[in-house]
């Protein structure tokens, strides 16, 4: 499917301008039904069917390169595999170049633009044997895999616990509707929510890929993990910030200019002022993410018009669409059911979610989206990581708890199978070694510095006139 008319009408020719493409009959990956699992990494394609089964990282951390030039994911999927390892398995299931030349990655088929970046880098290399060097440590101290020490510790798992009894202890007065839980039962599921989805999204929560599989499922008061996957992993992560790979600095362009290449219009304007981040906030997660950005995926096959979803049966498609209309449906309608006015009805109903998508808002757009890290870009994908976020509220336990380890962003995006619990062990040798190779890493003092500097930038790209970076 050619890119659609919106986005090249909104995107200024040349960064998203991409031409309008014939499909090639459907391949083994486009397919509703796709058969084999072929992906290319590093300009080679890979038939990965047979190694579905025995991927250590589970089957849906692999399908997510199903059909795609996967190679970003790999890399920063397997920082701390043996290479040696690494390159035998790919070899045993290298495609041979004249069965290959024909293949098309999902990317080319839709007309998205190709983004590369060089590899290997030796700043990256340095990170990664230093943090590595952290983890064996670890593993021998705790006797473990080096796998299993990068993943959830037992602390981490009490904290879950006591998160999940504090959000479920909310249970009974919310749904009774008595006022005093109108917030405190968003506050708990969100607090319960960032500590566990994004982890387990990330396949960082536990060594048993089953785990990372199944949490995300439990916890529907967010986007469906479907949409997630194809917005934070594949798009986001892998190309923070890149006009046209970036899903995240193209959400309702029509509406929220979050880069310069979004072309200005002037409804823009608003967006400087107070009043319209709050506004935006507090309706992003659930007419955004939960439900406009799904039903454009589904309608477009394409996630924010840059990254192509996964093929998925008609079945699957279909109990994907019932989950969500299920989930929907009953967080707004239940209160109609259950309280005795209909002005607490509709309290219940909307209050607790724009509460929570002010929460999500304010955790996770004061990472990237700031005047020096929305245009900044390296070739090397590792100084891109740093120099593209910001961490903040650095050593604070209350910015680690309450924003689920996002205020290491920095130290995420570099490590992001690594579980949040020990981000603020590698934040000292990440900032070390970027001053060694003089990589610009940014951070902020805490939540009011980091949301200032989201102002600052959601104001600059409100007027028409470009600010040199
Ligand atoms: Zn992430």
């Amino acid at each position: 499917m050619a890119t659609s008319e919106a986005v090249r009408n909104h995107i200024k020719p040349g960064i998203v301008g991409r031409p309008n493409i014939v499909l090639p009959p459907l391949s083994d990956f486009t397919a509703s039904k796709p058969t084999r699992l072929l992906t290319k990494i590093h300009g080679k394609w890979y038939d990965l069917t047979k190694f579905e089964k025995r991927h250590p990282g589970g089957p849906v951390a692999l399908g997510l390169a199903r059909g795609r030039d996967a190679t970003v994911m790999f890399e920063s999927h397997h920082p701390f595999t043996n290479r040696k390892i690494l390159d035998a398995i790919l070899m045993k299931y290298e495609i041979d170049a004249s069965d290959s030349k024909h293949l098309q990655t999902l990317e080319q088929l839709h007309g998205v633009p190709e983004h590369s970046f060089e590899w290997p880098s030796a700043f990256g290399e340095a990170l990664k044997f230093q943090v590595k060097e952290y983890f064996e440590g670890e593993s021998k101290r705790r006797n473990i895999s080096l796998r299993e020490a990068t993943k959830a510790s037992p602390s981490r798992w009490v904290e879950i616990a006591i998160l999940a009894v504090l959000f479920l202890s909310t249970f009974h007065g919310f749904f009774r509707g008595d006022w005093r839980f109108l917030l405190l039962f968003p506050l708990t599921a969100w607090l319960l929510g960032v500590n566990i989805f994004h982890d387990a999204t990330h396949f960082a929560f536990s060594d048993n890929w089953r785990w990372n599989a199944l949490i995300p499922y439990a916890f529907p008061y967010f986007s469906s993990p479907f949409s997630w996957y194809h917005q934070h992993n594949i798009g986001h992560h892998s190309y923070p910030n890149v006009s046209d790979r970036d899903p995240d600095v193209l959400h309702h362009y029509w509406m929220k200019r979050e880069h310069r290449d979004v072309k200005w219009l002037p409804i823009h304007k608003n967006q400087s002022t107070w009043w319209f981040m709050l506004f935006w906030w507090s309706v992003s997660v659930e007419f955004g993410l939960t439900t406009m950005q799904d039903l454009w995926m589904l309608q477009t096959n394409l996630y924010n018009e840059v990254v192509p979803m996964m093929a998925i049966s008609g079945s699957r498609r279909l109990r994907h669409i019932l989950g969500r209309v299920l989930t929907i449906g009953i967080i707004h309608a239940w209160p109609f059911f259950v309280v005795e006015t209909w002005g607490k009805a509709f309290a219940f109903s909307l209050i607790p979610y724009l509460f929570f998508s002010v929460l999500f808002m304010m955790n996770t757009q004061i990472n990237h989206l700031l005047p020096h890290t929305t245009h900044a870009a390296d070739a090397d994908w590792y100084k891109h990581q740093v120099i593209t976020a910001q961490d903040f509220g650095v050593g604070s336990k209350f910015c680690h708890l309450f924003s689920g380890g996002l205020n290491y962003q920095v130290i995420h995006h570099l490590f992001p199978t690594v579980n949040h619990c020990h981000l603020p062990q590698l934040q000292p040798i990440v900032a070390r070694l970027c001053e060694k190779y003089d990589v610009g890493y940014t951070t902020a003092r805490g939540y009011v510095h980091a949301i200032q500097l989201h102002h600052q930038h959601s104001s600059r790209l409100a007027t028409k006139i470009e600010h040199a970076d």
